[in-house]
């Protein structure tokens, strides 16, 4: 099955073993821009989840034993091909999720070009690494592929975060079986193409669409599967966790978060306020958003002027304008579910500075960048992650008082931290509990660097060595000296 999206072909079958295979059911794919159906998309369950990890147990003995450069120049080829699309990428995405299409084109389609490449160099690096000595003895370690991995990707940054598992798993030697997010499932199609043109074996990749209790659920149940890597809401991986548990197959959880954005007096207040408002990009649908804003009661007032300056100045409207600053939520439920959050927050008796509802003159599902003040601190809207345009604002005073805010939370996914001075930047971001912690900056990301969250909002680290870690057995051997006929060293 075939639909036209932005003007570009997009299949929407499944990948199974290097061919297109549909199922009896379908479901709507609709955009946000407008609600239109822009796809029917295959409805895998069961049988298709079963088929589709049969044919990445049948290619994972082939791809394993593949030369690891070989294995790299498959995936700089799809990082190429990933670059030759990237407009096609990019439109088709905005289509699918409503994020905007300024960001796919300059940055989110070329981070997911640059994660095939980043783990085709890091292959050739890890397996470099140099044998050591046990009197006598020589270790050796090798990173040996897993086998089958399920990957399971949300819909806020569907090809990237995608991308984000694919790349490490394929480079490590797996086969992969990825289910994309039912609310933005094209660009995972699209990979497929890529990927097939860029000579990776049949079954090496493999994409099962449906709906998460179904198709996921059947994905992460199989035996075959020795690997899940999951990014979603803690919901979803708790269900995820449970049904794990019982091959105990290893899993990393990339979740929620509700982070803490702290402004002390002595910062750059411009700084600040710029970055505080960046907090509403991507609809607020961004896991790292720092949507508790804790700033110092001394700069309380001149904080909120400038922030509200620069939230009042950006654009809303259709993701493929350029000017465009934020668009639609990605969906009506979601939607509902942003606007429930808020109408609840102000019938509690919640301040609203900003926003707080949504946005009449465009209609659809686009939502005003809301903020709110006069918040109790453990009421739901300063402790659960809304994942929309919602931030809250919450003042302290003094260093102890920023840092148990901040911590008073259950997740621990980021954290920023704007200060003037070094020192207290040291002490403070000792001491906060989150995966990255940005001082003065935001969304600086580095693929050397591990991602992840603490507490609900995750289990494991991605990016660099630790995805690929997670990837594989990791196997010590140990080799006697020649003419070794002692006893074990460890015994004498
Ligand atoms: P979700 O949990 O609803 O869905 C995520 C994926 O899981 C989808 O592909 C869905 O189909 C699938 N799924 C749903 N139920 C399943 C089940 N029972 N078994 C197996 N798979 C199932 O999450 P979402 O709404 O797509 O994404 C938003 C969430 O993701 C937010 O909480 C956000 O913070 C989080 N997120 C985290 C990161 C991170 O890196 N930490 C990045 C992006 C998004």
């Amino acid at each position: 099955m075939n639909a036209v999206v932005a003007g570009v072909s997009v299949d929407t079958d499944h990948w199974i073993g290097g061919r297109r295979a549909g199922s009896a059911a379908t479901f709507e794919d609709r955009s946000p821009i407008d609600g239109d159906v822009i796809a029917r998309i295959a409805r895998g369950g069961g049988p298709e989840v079963d088929a589709a990890v049969r044919a990445a147990e049948a290619a994972f003995p082939g791809w394993a034993a593949t030369a690891p450069d070989r294995r790299a120049q498959v995936l700089r080829d799809i990082a190429a091909g990933i670059e030759e699309r990237l407009e096609d990428l990019a439109v088709v995405e905005t289509a699918d999720n409503g994020a905007l299409l300024r960001s796919h084109r300059r940055g989110v389609m070329p981070r997911s070009a640059h994660n095939f490449r980043f783990f085709a160099d890091h292959l050739s690096e890890r397996l470099g690494e140099p044998d050591f000595d046990t009197r006598g003895h020589r270790n050796h370690l090798s990173w040996d592929p897993a086998g089958v991995c399920a990957l399971i990707s949300p819909w806020n940054a569907p090809l990237m975060l995608a991308t984000w598992k694919v790349a490490p798993a394929l480079a490590a030697g797996n086969t992969v079986v990825l289910k994309p997010s039912e609310w933005s499932p094209l660009t995972a199609s699209l990979l497929c193409d890529i990927a097939a043109d860029a000579g990776l074996p049949d079954g090496v990749l493999n994409v099962v669409q449906g709906i998460g209790t179904e198709a996921g659920a059947a994905l992460v149940a199989h035996p075959g599967v020795r690997r899940i890597s999951f990014t979603g809401s803690v919901p979803t991986a708790r269900s995820i966790a449970r049904t794990a548990a019982a091959n105990l197959t290893p899993l990393s959880l990339e979740l929620g978060g509700k982070s803490p954005f702290i402004v002390f007096a002595d910062a750059d207040l411009d700084l600040a306020a710029a970055h505080a408002v960046e907090q509403y990009d991507n609809a607020g649908q961004v896991c790292l958003s720092g949507t508790r804003l804790l700033v110092e009661e001394s700069v309380r007032d001149e904080f909120v002027a400038r922030f509200l300056d620069k939230a009042r100045s950006l654009r809303q409207g259709d993701p493929r304008d350029e000017a465009t600053d934020i668009g639609p939520s990605i969906h009506p439920d979601h939607f509902a579910r942003v606007d429930g959050f808020v109408q609840r927050a102000k019938r509690d008796g919640a301040t609203v500075l900003l926003g707080g509802g949504p946005n009449e003159d465009l209609g659809g599902l686009y939502y005003r960048p809301t903020l709110f003040t006069d918040v109790d601190p453990h009421s739901e809207i300063a402790t659960e992650e809304v994942f929309g345009p919602v931030l809250v604002l919450r003042p302290f005073t003094g260093e102890e008082e920023a840092v148990a805010a901040a911590n008073d939370s259950a997740f621990g996914l980021a954290a920023m931290v704007f200060t003037g001075d070094e020192d207290r930047a040291e002490r403070v971001t000792a001491r906060l509990v989150a995966g990255t912690v940005w001082v003065n900056c935001f969304f600086v990301r580095d693929l050397r660097a591990p991602f992840g969250g603490s507490r609900l909002s995750g289990i494991g680290r991605e990016g660099g060595r630790w995805s690929f870690d997670f990837y594989c057995d990791i196997k010590n051997t140990v080799f006697a000296p020649e003419g070794w006929t002692g006893r074990s060293p460890s015994k004498e």
